[in-house]
């Protein structure tokens, strides 16, 4: 690996040869979890492709020039010529490789391959998931000096990362931007000691074995594993949602909702998140049409009466979605009206929905036992039916799914597993 400068660019990089560049900053939480995996592969693939890195505050110009506007960002060139795939944010091993891999002759893949060396290490607590249940939980087996890994498939944080604010956590006067809260829970476990893996690929979930594989190679075990894999959005599950997804129909506001500014967005649901995210949402867009099945909406009285004096904002009671069909730039979307069954299309620029949430179980659904909805059922310490085995956060069954209710969660089991592991 060779850190070089903007000087040096022309014939490190464009002089030829397959090369690698990491433009990576200082104080990027996204930058240090790409630093190991990119090192890893230089030592697989350095024999064919050249690794390098240079920090993009001191380099300003050429970033910019090459089009990199976030770090970390890989970028790859073969003989000089820059390849349209760059990758940035949460970068996956398994992306790297994939690009990697593109630029050598399959006999050659197959031969590195071969080299991949599996490894195994061993902690006393392995927990999935990085969210709020997760990262409290590690602060607290760190503190108590248990030896901890944090497993994340995506960066830190979990949902309070893509919620634009959060007023009801307490300890601040003022509402907190939700990617800055959750930044600083996941600097506050990281710095206490604990070993995190994140933007990684869960390859496979053996809860009897208590042992974890990531990014096919990395078997991590340990004497107690806490699931904390919070939940994701439902879908619709209506035609041409699947296809739009994420190319018009957005499930994250704090994500997407910058896009469409001044244009015309739907907005699906009418519960907290719903109700919530449209008032955000309305911040960019000119027009907002809520699509609820019931009578009246589902959030509490306080954020309803907000939304009602939003002038933006128009509702449209007791109707569901039937399709979503693309018109050039437009998204036409057929709602149903429960009461007469009546079909209207609703024109917009984009689509986000709000319609619930379902638990991330899908590696261990069988081996847990479940309540009605699929909601992991744990005793007051959070234990699991399977010993060893502990759960936190929204991915339990409970009646109320917050910050603070994760973050208690995370605390219990944590202050459990300890007194039994010490
Ligand atoms: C739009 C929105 C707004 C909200 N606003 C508020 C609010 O204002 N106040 C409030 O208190 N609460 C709010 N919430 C709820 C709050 O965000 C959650 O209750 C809280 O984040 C739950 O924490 P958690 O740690 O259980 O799960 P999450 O925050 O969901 O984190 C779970 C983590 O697990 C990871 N993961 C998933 N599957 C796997 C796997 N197989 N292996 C490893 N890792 C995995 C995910 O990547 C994620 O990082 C909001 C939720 C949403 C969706």
């Amino acid at each position: 690996m060779k850190e070089i400068t903007s000087a040096e660019f022309e014939q490190e990089v464009l002089a030829g040869g397959k090369v690698a560049l990491d433009f990576y900053s200082t104080e990027c939480p996204p930058c240090e979890a790409v630093a190991p995996k990119f090192e890893g592969l230089a030592k697989l693939y350095g024999a064919d492709i050249k690794f390098m890195k240079m920090f993009r505050q001191q380099n300003k110009p050429l970033a910019e020039k090459l089009g990199v506007r976030s770090s970390p960002t890989l970028l790859f060139f073969d003989n000089g010529v820059q390849s349209p795939v760059t990758l940035s944010g949460g970068i996956k091993r398994s992306d790297i490789i994939h690009q990697l891999d593109s630029m050598l002759t399959n006999e050659r893949v197959e031969e590195i391959k071969k080299e991949i060396k599996p490894t195994v290490s061993e902690f006393d607590v392995l927990i999935l998931g990085a969210g709020p249940g997760g990262l409290t939980a590690g602060l607290y087996l760190c503190q108590s000096k248990v030896n901890t890994v944090l497993i994340d498939i995506a960066l830190p944080g979990g949902q309070v990362a893509t919620t634009h604010e959060v007023s009801n956590y307490p300890g601040f006067i003022d509402p907190q931007p939700g990617y800055m809260l959750g930044h600083n829970m996941s600097e506050q476990t990281k710095l206490c000691g604990t070993i995190y893996k994140v933007a990684v690929d869960v390859s496979k979930i053996d809860l009897e074995k208590k042992e974890v594989v990531v990014d096919e190679f990395e078997t991590i075990r340990a004497k107690k594993i806490i699931i904390a894999t919070g939940t994701s959005p439902n879908l619709m599950g209506v035609p041409g949602e699947k296809e739009m997804k994420g190319k018009g129909i957005s499930y994250c506001a704090t994500c997407d909702a910058k896009y469409y500014g001044d244009k015309e967005v739907v907005v699906i649901g009418g519960g907290n998140s719903a109700v919530e995210e449209a008032d955000f949402i309305s911040r960019f867009a000119s027009k907002i049409t809520m699509v609820h099945q019931f009578d009246a909406l589902t959030a509490n009285k306080q954020a309803q009466d907000k939304l009602f004096a939003n002038p933006k904002v128009s509702i449209l009671y007791s109707h569901e979605p039937r399709s979503f069909v693309r018109d050039g730039e437009k998204i036409i979307t057929e709602v149903e009206n429960l009461k007469n069954k009546n079909i209207t299309k609703l024109v917009s620029d984009g689509v986000f929905v709000f319609i619930g949430m379902k638990p991330n179980i899908d590696l261990f659904r069988d081996k847990l036992e479940l309540d009605n909805w699929g909601y992991i059922k744990t005793d007051e310490d959070m234990l699991t039916s399977m010993p060893g085995i502990y759960a936190v956060g929204d991915v339990i069954s409970k009646k109320y799914r917050q910050i603070t209710t994760a973050v208690a969660d995370g605390t219990i089991a944590a202050i459990a597993i300890a007194k039994e592991i010490n």
